[in-house]
């Protein structure tokens, strides 16, 4: 897999830094409240996995899966729920734990759709962001960190299912995707 990469981003341990991070501020936002961490599949299940438990405070966790149609790099914009949640959400406050922001056409969709359903509160906390290619007007309340226009694997993070296991983030090389039709 690793000639594949073009360049690490993040390392096993600046990952770790960064989640510990995040782990305390919602620790600390959330003290008193009815914590629910909606983790959505598959990419931010390691991200989910590690954010859980640095988080101090008593927390419950529920899982969805989305699917949206497009190339290998890119979301169409049109979502579907493949899994949705086991749990009703009134009464719960919720921070929807998402691998990476990029158009945020998914993460608007999702706030949508659970808004809906009557949630005491509920927030994004994603763990990198692609500014710079928002096409829809979302915002994150926590973030890991900021990157560059480039895609990205590794640390749940895919490209066709592949590179996920990768304990560290990096940048796939475009002859990859390129080489694939994508
Ligand atoms: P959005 O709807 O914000 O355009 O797309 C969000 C989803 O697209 C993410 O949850 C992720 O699954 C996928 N995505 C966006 N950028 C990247 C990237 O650089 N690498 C990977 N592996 N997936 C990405």
């Amino acid at each position: 897999m690793m000639q594949d990469i073009e360049e690490v981003l993040f390392t096993e341990r600046q990952i770790a830094v960064i989640v510990e991070r995040i782990g305390k501020e919602i620790s600390r936002d959330y003290r008193g409240k009815n914590l629910l961490l909606v983790s959505v599949l598959k990419g931010s299940v390691v991200f989910m996995a590690d954010l859980m438990r640095s988080i101090d405070i008593p927390a419950r966790i529920d899982f969805m899966a989305t699917s949206s149609y497009g190339s290998g790099v890119k979301t169409s914009g049109v979502v579907k729920i493949v899994k949705d949640l086991d749990i009703e959400l009134e009464g719960y406050d919720i921070v929807i734990v998402e691998d990476i922001l990029d158009s945020g056409k998914t993460l608007s969709y999702l706030l949508d759709i659970l808004q809906s359903r009557g949630p005491r509160s509920i927030r994004i906390c994603t763990l990198f962001d692609k500014p710079e290619r928002r096409e829809v007007d979302v915002q994150a309340t926590y973030t890991g960190a900021e990157i560059p226009d480039a895609f990205i694997v590794g640390y749940g993070l895919d490209y066709d299912e592949k590179y996920r296991n990768l304990p560290f983030v990096g940048i796939l090389k475009p002859s990859v995707y390129e080489t694939a039709g994508a």
